[in-house]
């Protein structure tokens, strides 16, 4: 690799720009050749969309939605699709990236797409969201397709959505196509296993990492920003598995306690009061900025990009993270981090769990055919602990972070199967 510049860092990164300083760190480890590099490093296509959707009370509102597909190298594009004021061309660009190299990791077959809506899902009624999901997917029918590029849930949306989304693309095709989505609910062709797939993942990254690191789990107190989907699950199973969760957070605030947060009891608090902690009586509230820096073994942000930041990484005192969020820990933060000797696992491993599953229900779906959860967990654990053992000979041996390690094997792979199948 010659003459290609180094991403800039700046004071304020974007996700996009976080990507590609990793990548290019990882590239430049890898000697990988220019061509490729500026291959993959642009996204094959970048769809914006305006959406107009009739509202509730009669008016005519436009929103914009987003489809990138970063690469459809290793097959077709997987990725979710995000329901949020914040999402913009760039953070779906950085998100749809991430995708591509998560599944090759986890070595899936599919490239990596990612799909957005500006808007905020809370303010709106299940009928205006069901207009808009549907909208959405008329505008991307050409896009989406079984063996082109299959959404799924992130942020601000689930199996509900996913149910609208292969009802209007199976309209369209005038015949059932559950393939073309997947985090379905289980009905229409979802798989056992998937909601709780990627904390359940987060869940055995953080063991294989305690492991290596000699943290015996039952003495171990964790703190885990985000009670979604992720963050909650993953607070579950490592509870089951002896871990103690000391704080958790969400919109709301951020909530402690040292002797350990019941994680059922705050799941049903959260479940039964509008999805939020707000006012959860096992734990006292704390500025949440300083869940991040608390006492912890361990620390698992599971919510948004960017909030382990050059500013707060070298406050930080948990020796292990585990990003169950995608792109939590800014390029700045990660010298930091690693000067002080924290071990983070990367959101393209940690998090894939997901994805994997995700896969899982697709081959489901084009064999007609479904598996037990047993199945479902046994066969993503294995690839989860396989992936993890592979990312931390790969560091071991080019001596990298476990993040570098995983776009060297990410990298890696896609670069190889291009080399395979040609250019133009
Ligand atoms: N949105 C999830 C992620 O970021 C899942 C993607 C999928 O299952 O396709 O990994």
């Amino acid at each position: 690799m010659g003459y290609i510049e180094p991403a800039p860092i700046k004071d304020k990164e974007n996700p996009f720009e976080s990507m590609m300083s990793r990548f290019h760190i990882a590239a430049q480890a890898l000697g990988l050749d220019d061509e490729i590099y500026n291959v993959l490093k642009s996204p094959y296509k970048q769809a914006i969309v305006s959406l107009p959707v009739t509202m509730d009370d009669g008016s005519i509102k436009v929103f914009e939605g987003y489809r990138v597909i970063h690469s459809n190298i290793l097959g077709p594009s997987k990725g979710g699709v995000r329901y949020d004021m914040g999402v913009n061309l760039d953070e779906v660009k950085a998100l749809a990236a991430w995708m591509t190299w998560k599944c090759a990791v986890v070595d899936i077959p599919y490239g990596g797409a990612k799909g957005g809506i500006k808007c905020n899902p809370r303010e709106m009624s299940p009928g205006e969201i069901e207009r808009l999901t549907r909208a959405y997917t008329q505008n991307m029918h050409e896009i989406f397709g079984p063996d082109r590029d299959i959404p799924a849930p992130d942020m601000g949306t689930g199996p509900r959505e996913m149910a609208w989304m292969m009802d209007e693309y199976s309209r369209a095709q005038g015949m059932t196509v559950n393939a073309v989505v997947t985090g379905k609910p289980i009905v229409l062709g979802g798989s056992l296993g998937r909601t709780e797939a990627t904390g359940r993942g987060v869940m055995i990254s953080a063991l294989a990492a305690m492991e290596k690191m000699k943290i015996n789990p039952f003495n171990a107190k964790c703190a885990i920003q985000g009670f979604g989907n992720v963050g909650s699950w993953a607070g579950k199973l490592l509870e089951e598995r002896g871990v103690s969760v000391v704080a958790i957070s969400d919109v709301s605030g951020a909530y402690f306690n040292d002797g350990g947060i019941n994680m059922n009891e705050a799941i049903a608090y959260r479940d039964k009061n509008n999805g939020q902690l707000e006012g959860f009586p096992g734990a006292e509230k704390i500025n949440p900025d300083e869940l991040l820096l608390l006492d912890v073994d361990v620390l698992i942000p599971a919510a948004k990009e960017d909030v382990i930041t050059f500013d707060n990484a070298a406050k930080i005192k948990a020796k292990l993270i585990v990003e169950g969020a995608n792109g939590p820990t800014s390029a700045r933060a990660d010298a930091i981090l690693q000067e002080n000797d924290v071990l983070a696992v990367p959101d393209i491993l940690a998090n894939a769990g997901g994805v994997t599953v995700s896969y899982f229900e697709w081959v489901q779906n084009r064999l007609g055919y479904k598996w037990t959860r047993e199945r479902v967990n046994r066969r993503s654990d294995r690839i989860m602990k396989t992936s993890f053992n592979k990312v931390y000979e790969i560091s071991q041996e080019y001596k990298v972070s476990l993040r570098i390690a995983a776009y060297i094997v990410a990298i890696e792979k896609v670069s190889t199967t291009y080399k395979y199948r040609g250019g133009f």
